[in-house]
């Protein structure tokens, strides 16, 4: 019996230890030790299907689904590789490989009998389902995620790899492939077992040819009523967030009428030799839903002639899964004034009320403290302080959230440690393995890290590889500040940030996502705000304007955290 944090699936069966999550290094500026430690792990991994926010966020759905007892199922892919795995490597940057578990050994994963078909090119391809059941928190309830994979025998060893890996880059072909299996795939998935359904929700683009199956089997005067019962949640503004898939491969995966239809609603204009996912999304969809306030307005400029079904739906965290134990007993303690907040986490607004409250704020810095201990035991060999300011950054590697933004400057963040004493930093990410700024990024910021190496007395920073939902609750709960620097307005929403501040950790953070829409008290917001209506440019990062106020608002938050811990 080993249960994963996020899956809350208990097993009486032993656990197979390639289905463990994998013990990792750190890399820090303490060098001399990195080689001879691990960080130990002995739990379940959590189901590898996901890369960061997007697969988190989905996982959280299901959970709340689940709890608010909704008729709620999910479709997506098993993939048998996970994502990736990363080393931090010095020189290097980050070191990709394979992810090894085992689907027929995880608790809770089962095959179903029942298998699908469908045609890659003129190749007929046998996927395998797989059912798992995700519990609301008493456990009364459940909702299925059905996962489809192609590793079944009768496929060709080539089609058994298609379920391979997650954002499998190797070409425009593997990228259209895996769509068309979660697509189509999970179209004939939910009518193979006979699920009905009244509203299909496209989590992205990536889900689009579920539309075009559906139109497929219908004639076309039909779509509008096949529309009526779709949805599309768009969650991104970054280009490499939308699909341009080229005509030319499109033709060696889809159908003559599947290429028709994309063609009709996912071409940019006539003629086009592409296909945009996100216009095929928001043609099939009779609502499309942005990620937070911020993300509606960006959304309704991005594509004008949709602006009538666009609304902003702010994302959320699942809160019994993100909040600490330590926190958790804080709130039932003061359930005069916040209720029922495990069925009703809107209950936790009432925190303002306490906010005057000398004992409460003595009980949340003794509730946080027990988090920031745990998470200081977990890294004992880099010889964490309990009581010297923490701050982490731990996000996806890509570019517009600029990972390097806080290390700009050393001389600056040396003087900003010396003056409060000492200060710890945490960064946390994986780059995908095609993006080559973001593995960049992470190989400076290595670099760095190793060139403050004779700084160990008052700046500790460490590096700590395999960022995944694991690392992020250890965290989100135990640092003293949440630093997010996204380049505004490119953060749709950002979801690390509510996990933390769900802990009573404050944000350092651009005004940016959901943090443009929460109470300006979550902590200290700073950096460029572009114009209203201004989207500006993703690759004008603003680095040295925004990491100058980055300095300051850091400078600020030590000053008060000092404060803070002396005041006890
Ligand atoms: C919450 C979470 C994210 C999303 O974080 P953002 O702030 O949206 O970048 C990514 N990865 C993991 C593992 C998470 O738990």
């Amino acid at each position: 019996m080993s249960p994963s944090f996020y899956n809350t699936f208990i097993s009486k069966a032993p656990l197979n230890p390639i289905n463990k999550k994998h013990d990792f290094t750190v890399f820090s500026n303490m060098r001399g030790m990195d080689y001879f430690h691990s960080v130990k792990l002995n739990s379940l991994v959590d189901l590898p299907i996901y890369s960061g926010g997007l697969g988190v966020l989905a996982g959280d759905t299901l959970k709340s689904a689940a709890d608010l007892k909704y008729t709620f199922l999910a479709v997506g892919i098993l993939w048998n590789k996970g994502y990736i795995l990363q080393k931090a490597c010095y020189h290097f940057g980050q070191e990709t490989t394979e992810f090894n578990w085992e689907p027929k050994h995880y608790p809770g994963l089962v095959p179903l009998k029942k298998r699908i078909e469908l045609y890659i090119g003129k190749e007929r391809v046998i996927l395998r389902l797989w059912k798992y059941y995700v519990f609301s928190q008493d456990r009364q309830h459940a909702v299925p995620l059905i996962l489809l994979d192609s590793n079944v025998e009768g496929n060709s060893p080539t089609n058994r790899k298609l379920t391979d890996r997650l954002y499998n880059s190797k070409s425009e072909w593997w990228k259209i492939v895996q769509r068309k299996v979660l697509g189509v795939g999970g179209i004939r998935a939910i009518q193979a077992l006979g699920y009905e359904v009244d509203t299909y929700h496209l989590n992205e683009g990536h889900a689009a040819f579920a539309f075009v199956e559906m139109a497929k089997q219908a004639p076309a005067d039909r779509w509008e009523d096949i529309k009526s019962h779709f949805a599309y949640t768009c969650h991104t503004p970054v280009k490499a967030g939308h699909d341009r898939l080229p005509v030319s491969e499109l033709k060696n995966v889809l159908d003559p009428q599947e290429l028709g239809i994309s063609q009709q609603l996912g071409s940019e204009e006539v003629n086009s030799n592409t296909v945009n996912l996100t216009l095929l999304a928001l043609n099939a969809a009779h609502k499309a839903n942005a990620v937070s306030e911020k993300h509606e307005e960006v959304t309704k400029i991005q594509f004008p002639n949709h602006v009538k079904k666009i609304r902003g739906i702010t994302n959320g965290i699942h809160h019994l899964t993100w909040v600490a134990d330590s926190m958790a007993e804080l709130f039932d303690l003061y359930n005069e004034e916040l209720g029922a907040w495990r069925k009703n986490p809107e209950q936790l607004k009432n925190i303002l009320n306490l906010k005057k409250n000398q004992r409460f704020k003595t009980d949340l810095w003794e509730a946080h403290q027990v988090n920031k201990r745990s998470l200081v035991k977990w890294l004992s060999p880099w010889l964490l302080e309990e009581n010297v300011f923490t701050i982490a950054w731990a996000r996806r590697a890509a570019s517009y959230k600029r990972p390097e933004l806080l290390l700009y400057d050393l001389t600056r963040l040396e003087e900003i440690a010396r003056k409060v004493g000492c200060l710890q930093i945490i960064f946390a990410g994986k780059a995908h393995p095609k993006d080559l700024a973001g593995a960049h990024s992470i190989k400076s910021i290595l670099e760095k890290i190793d060139s403050l190496s004779g700084k160990r007395d008052y700046l500790k920073i460490l590096y700590l590889e395999d960022y995944d939902t694991h690392v992020g609750k250890k965290l989100v709960c135990g640092v003293d500040a949440w630093l997010n620097n996204p380049l505004p307005p490119f953060e749709a929403s950002g979801t690390s940030g509510m996990k933390a501040i769900l802990n009573g950790v404050p944000q350092l953070s651009t005004r940016d996502g959901w943090i443009a829409e929460a109470d300006e008290n979550v902590g200290i917001i700073f950096g460029y705000v572009p114009e209203k209506g201004e989207i500006g440019m993703e690759t004008n990062f603003r680095v040295e304007e925004d990491a100058n106020s980055l300095y300051n608002a850091l400078d600020e938050m030590a000053r008060i955290y000092k404060e803070a811990a002396a005041g006890g």
